[in-house]
């Protein structure tokens, strides 16, 4: 699913005057667009076979500090350069950017012009390759949710973070006459996305003053992937040429919902035409492949929770009640599980993963998770009974690691993942776990000096 947007397209924009600006970018840790702004004709002339960029942008945290420990970047070593090489497949115009276009790159060694194993869209891409060989194509959706904001990031900066001016006064969730308030930015967003060859489903006004989601239509998984990072760029893009702002913080405020990527799965034949998790005899349509998958996504639900929940932030996310969830079961159409059957008795069946946030990676997400559903696959796992009723009151029931310290130390001792993704590649993202963690135990923060401040 190529954006219908080729190279010679693009020629022909230059020519006529309609594009003159190429992005290239890379996908950095936190899943974010990072590269350079090229003039189209430089671009076309040659630059769209390779460029360069520093190795540091593998190996900072959020704020890009130079972060010690990791094996494959340092001051030691110099932080050379990577090889960015353009995906032209993924080359698309972006409307609500005047006369630009836009092209994802793979992070290349500089010397052996190899995939660096740690780039987020090398380690989907080999998780996909293990499916190609099995006969199977994973069909995925990130629905992305968020806070918008009625002032811009300067303004929200410069006050601290405090008093935020949110677009809507109250629960805006399904609600029509808040969320044409708001159109000035949604529509932009919708508009703009089908522009750039992103099918958009809907947006709609969610759980929480001011909050958001947007849908757009499944695709393969390095496909929906590369739509979910070029979305949020275009969130934030589109917001502040309005002068609002947007953000995608898992909970950016303790009394407001948390935002959520969930991530709807399914696995097809190779040419995408046969539903593999259908059996119109199985249990609500289920396929022994989507019950082996989804005892896999269980068996290994807290190992690979960091890649669903990256920032100490993600976790405070993780709450009782609030329809995040905070149990990995499996129930059907139930928005307490963590795991929850959508599709039933259709081809459209699936598993949709609800405890990723909207902070996550979404390349490094689907990663994990298609590694532990083929593992359940390749060991025919046994499917668990459906959880029924309330799962957060659930008792004896698989809890989804409360932090990041335990989600990380999961992480680092899980076999699957170390199996699937390579030493090297997880010692890289537990070190970056690590620094977060790091980073965050030795700030005080405002909450333990409003509470103790007189009264300690
Ligand atoms: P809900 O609102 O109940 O979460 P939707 O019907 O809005 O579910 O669908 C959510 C997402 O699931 C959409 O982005 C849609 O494209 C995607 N989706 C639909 N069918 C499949 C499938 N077979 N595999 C993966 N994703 C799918």
């Amino acid at each position: 699913m190529a954006a219908s947007y080729s190279f010679d397209d693009l020629k022909l924009d230059v020519a006529a005057g309609r594009i003159d600006t190429v992005i290239a970018a890379q996908v950095d840790m936190q899943g974010r667009l990072m590269g350079k702004r090229f003039q189209a004709e430089y671009f076309i002339e040659g630059a769209w076979k390779e460029t360069h960029s520093c190795n540091y942008l593998l190996a900072t945290d959020i704020e890009m500090e130079t972060v010690p420990g990791y094996k494959a970047s340092s001051w030691e070593q110099g932080y050379g350069d990577y090889t960015m090489k353009p995906d032209l497949s993924t080359l698309r115009r972006l409307p609500w950017l005047e006369g630009t276009a836009l092209v994802i790159c793979d992070v290349l060694d500089h010397h052996t012009h190899e995939e660096v194993p740690h780039s987020p869209r090398a380690i989907l891409k080999k998780q996909v390759k293990r499916l190609e060989a099995m006969g199977m194509t994973a069909f995925m959706a990130t629905e992305l949710e968020f806070f918008l904001f009625d002032q811009p990031y300067d303004s929200a900066r410069e006050g601290g973070y405090r008093n935020l001016k949110l677009a809507s006064a109250y629960n805006e969730d399904y609600h029509i006459f808040q969320t044409t308030k708001e159109e000035e930015v949604m529509r932009a967003i919708r508009t703009g996305l089908q522009g750039a060859g992103i099918p958009v489903e809907n947006s709609k006004g969610e759980a929480s003053a001011g909050q958001e989601e947007i849908n757009v239509r499944y695709a393969d998984a390095l496909t929906m992937a590369d739509r979910h990072v070029i979305i949020k760029n275009a969130c934030k893009e589109i917001a502040w040429s309005k002068g609002k702002a947007i953000t995608f913080l898992a909970k950016w405020n303790y009394g407001a919902a948390g935002s959520s990527s969930h991530i709807h799965q399914s696995l097809w034949n190779s040419d995408g035409t046969t539903p593999l998790f259908f059996d119109k005899d199985g249990e609500y349509g289920m396929s022994d492949t989507m019950k082996h998958y989804v005892a896999g996504l269980l068996a290994h639900a807290s190992e690979i929770t960091y890649f669903l929940a990256p920032y100490i932030n993600s976790y405070k996310r993780f709450m009782a009640g609030t329809f995040a969830p905070t149990k990995a079961v499996w129930s059907k159409d139930n928005r307490t599980a963590g795991y929850r059957l959508c599709g039933e008795e259709t081809k459209a069946i699936r598993v949709e993963c609800r405890v990723g946030g909207s902070d996550l990676n979404p390349y490094l997400a689907m990663a994990a998770l298609i590694a532990a559903g083929i593992d359940g696959i390749e060991r025919k796992m046994e499917l668990e009974p459906a959880f029924v009723g309330d799962a957060y009151h659930g008792t004896d029931v698989r809890e989804i690691p409360k932090t990041l310290r335990d989600a990380t130390e999961l992480m680092s001792s899980s076999e699957l993942l170390r199996t699937a993704f390579g030493h090297d590649v997880i010692d890289h993202y537990v070190r970056a776990a690590r620094w977060e963690q790091e980073e965050y135990d030795r700030r005080v923060t405002d909450w333990e000096v409003a509470r103790g401040f007189e009264r300690a």
